[in-house]
């Protein structure tokens, strides 16, 4: 099968690789839709930075580079192993792409994402989704509730990412959001903010165009233009002189943070979620001044049912704005990565249908 395996920076192939075998505990996966990530831009400009390197392989899969990617994906099942109870061929399912031990105490209270061997499926090994087919263990695979497409269910990933993120930062409904950066995981947080109740959320880009557009259709109450605008000035001149409660930084630039700090109130939080190619630079003094904290938030732990069920109940809608536009897998280099290289204001996201 054709597949597209990461080898280094600015370096993915499409190549011939042999279909994965289901063993017993898996199933095996037609991948109908996957999404490029911002990680996986981040791989390809910048990487390797997540990807293990022979030097480095990952401790749980063993693996390194060249690998496949591909970690925003659903389908249907094809083929189940043994011991496989419960899930069948021809579900259409979602896959949560993590990788974790299951043993240690992070994995054993619930907060996987943090486990020492964490990764992600499509980046550390285990396989990836920009390919004709993927096994996986079942523990990861979540059927999909029967009005939800495997296309909304693919995008379901960036919303996740962005309910945890809402969730790490206890925002409480009456409070007020500014998201910094109106791609897919910014839009993914909108999203999580508007179906959590949040009632004032701003969005801030420095491209408009599509990204605007996306952030006004998913309910942003404010969209920031911030090549033209400041964007802490905008946002203290729509809540009351005082800045954002909680500020959502996920472009991983100097100048996004220094932003983020800048617009959030004293006592305010700002949520870090970017990967970053260089070291960032912040001044303490600000944070002491303000009394701000800065809270990370990675991938999401046991929010997959949560969002499935959001979009399958109503209180999200329309999922498909999301997407710009969608490509077979021969077209995923240049339609797809150098696309979003070259073009980057023209999209918030690109599904690829292997
Ligand atoms: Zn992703
Ligand atoms: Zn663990």
């Amino acid at each position: 099968m054709q597949a597209l395996r990461f080898h280094g920076r600015r370096d993915v192939r499409l190549e011939d690789i042999d279909e994965p075998a289901t063993r017993a505990g898996t199933v095996k996966i037609k991948v109908h839709w996957c999404g490029i990530c911002g990680s996986d831009l981040h791989e390809y400009l910048g990487g390797p930075i997540m990807t293990p390197t022979p030097e480095a392989p990952h401790p749980l899969t063993g693996e390194y580079l060249p690998l496949t990617m591909g970690h925003e994906f659903a389908g249907e099942i094809v083929e189940t192993g043994d011991g496989v109870d419960g899930l069948t061929v021809g579900d259409l399912v979602a896959v949560e792409p993590l990788l974790f031990c299951g043993e240690c105490d992070f994995c054993r209270s619930g907060s996987y994402n943090v486990c020492p061997s964490f990764g992600a499926i499509g980046v550390v090994g285990g396989g990836g989704a920009f390919a004709e087919f993927i096994t996986v263990p079942t523990h990861l695979v979540h059927p999909l509730p029967p009005s939800v497409t495997t296309e909304q269910a693919a995008l379901a990933e960036p919303v996740c990412v962005g309910w945890h993120a809402v969730s790490r930062s206890a925002i409480e409904p009456g409070d007020s959001a500014l998201v910094i950066g109106a791609g897919p995981i910014g839009i993914g947080i909108l999203i999580a903010l508007k179906a959590r109740g949040v009632g004032f959320v701003a969005v801030a880009d420095r491209i408009a165009g599509v990204r605007k557009d996306a952030a006004l259709a998913f309910g942003a109450d404010l969209f920031i233009d911030a090549s033209s605008e400041r964007i802490g000035d905008a946002v203290r001149g729509r809540t009351g002189e005082l800045g954002a409660d909680v500020v959502f930084e996920v472009a991983g630039a100097q100048a996004a943070l220094d932003d983020a700090i800048d617009a959030a109130r004293p006592q305010g939080r700002v949520v870090s979620m970017a990967v970053w190619e260089e070291s960032a630079v912040v001044d303490l003094n600000v944070l002491l001044l303000k009394e701000l904290a800065i809270v990370p938030s990675l991938a999401y732990a046991n929010e997959y049912a949560a969002v499935l069920d959001a979009i399958a109940d109503g209180r999200i809608t329309g999922l498909e704005r999301m997407v710009s536009r969608r490509i077979p897998l021969a077209e995923i280099v240049e339609g797809g990565f150098e696309e979003l290289v070259q073009r980057r204001g023209d999209h918030v996201k690109i599904l690829v249908h292997p």
